[in-house]
């Protein structure tokens, strides 16, 4: 039996991991939360709001399946990481904001981080085993978004009702608006980085409109190995929470005689220009990303609001990233604070692009 304690209980990735650990005999849900929902008769412990990490010191869990969104999920994550408790993260925010200090702590509790996010399952399950220096590259997939093919011109206009509607992934709000953005590549990109320590120039991202690839390494000999299936994330929460085991799922194989086409493409820069500035804070470090981090949650929090248009999230993460200074954090204090200032920062300037 493996205990698991699920935090996002509500969310996207939290509903579809209940129906996986509901079909496993082997995943017992021994604690679960949620940001504000009641769930009382979800778990034997509950929580609603506050600080996780009571949950988790109450639980004793096996593994964490972290499906917070956002900073909040960081202190879980740092919890769970120290502890030498597995870790299934689909909370990527944790290791945009605070990915020095997150592999810090996974180094010397020497648990399993088992990334839930698609591209991230597939590089996992693509890399394991592999010596590094047989590996020129890792490619990560974006379907570009509902707004792929538009100019620049084309989306100031746009709305959040068009924001969320995702040609090939139902998920959360915020993740589904860092998807028009590109922004969720550019988080992707820095949350590969620390998992895999590959730097940032062996890191391509690439256009994949139908999301059936999900990652690609390219190997020193030429060959490159792909990773394929339909966009369903019962199959990296079940890979993450069943490892090494596998378990089966209910998700149809790949229809191969129907005639499946590829198509690859390169982002365009000019009309998403979130990817190129992510990539930009990840090269710099300290505490880059996680000012990009802050700047782009209270962007996107406005976009949705309908306080902010498509392009102001953009110029907000910019203009803030401008304005805060970079320094290494030493705990996750320093890095709330920086976060806090960060966004302080970032709801002046949305306020000032607003009037
Ligand atoms: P969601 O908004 O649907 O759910 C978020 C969950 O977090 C909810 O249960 C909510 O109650 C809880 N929550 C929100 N704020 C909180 C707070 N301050 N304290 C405690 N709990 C809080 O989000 P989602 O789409 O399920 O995404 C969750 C995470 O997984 C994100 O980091 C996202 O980037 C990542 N992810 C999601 C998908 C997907 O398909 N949805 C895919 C890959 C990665
Ligand atoms: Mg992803």
């Amino acid at each position: 039996m493996k205990r698991v304690a699920l935090l996002g209980a509500t969310g996207s990735i939290g509903r579809q991991a209940l129906e996986v650990i509901a079909g496993r005999d082997e995943l017992e849900l021994v604690a679960a939360s949620s940001g504000s929902t009641p769930i009382d008769d979800l778990a034997p412990l509950t929580q609603v709001g506050g600080d996780l990490t009571e949950l988790l010191e109450q639980a004793e869990p096996d593994v964490v399946l972290n499906a917070v969104v956002g900073f909040a999920g960081l202190p879980a994550t740092f919890w769970t990481l120290e502890r030498g408790v597995d870790l299934a993260l689909a909370n990527k925010e944790s290791l945009v904001a605070g990915g020095d200090l997150a592999t810090a702590a996974w180094g010397r509790g020497r648990g399993r981080l088992l990334p839930v996010d698609s591209e991230h399952s597939a590089a996992f399950q693509l890399l394991d085993g592999r010596a590094a220096e047989t590996v020129d590259s890792l490619v990560l997939t974006a379907s570009g978004g509902p707004f792929r093919g538009r100019s620049r011109a084309e989306l100031a206009d746009v709305t959040a009702a068009d924001a969320l509607e995702h040609p090939t992934w139902r998920m959360g709000q915020k993740i589904t608006v860092d998807s028009a953005t590109l922004m969720n590549k550019g988080l992707e990109l820095i949350e590969a980085h620390f998992l895999f320590d590959l730097p940032y120039e062996r890191i391509e991202v690439v256009v994949h409109p139908t999301s059936v690839v999900h990652a690609l390494v390219r190997l020193r000999d030429g060959a490159a190995l792909a990773h394929l299936g339909y966009p369903d994330m019962r199959v990296p929460i079940s890979y993450a929470l069943t490892y090494p085991e596998r378990a089966a799922t209910p998700i149809e194989p790949l229809h191969l005689a129907g005639g499946l086409t590829l198509e690859f493409e390169a982002p365009d820069v000019d009309a998403f220009p979130c990817l190129a500035m992510a990539r930009t804070a990840g090269e710099t470090g300290d505490t880059a990303p996680c000012v990009l981090n802050a700047a782009n949650e209270v962007a996107v929090a406005a976009f949705l609001e309908g306080d902010l248009a498509f392009l102001g999230i953009a110029d907000v993460v910019e203009r803030t990233l401008a304005r805060v200074e970079c320094a290494p954090a030493r705990d996750l204090k320093e890095l709330a604070a920086v976060d806090a200032e960060a966004r302080r920062i970032a709801s002046e300037l949305t306020r000032q692009l607003v009037h």
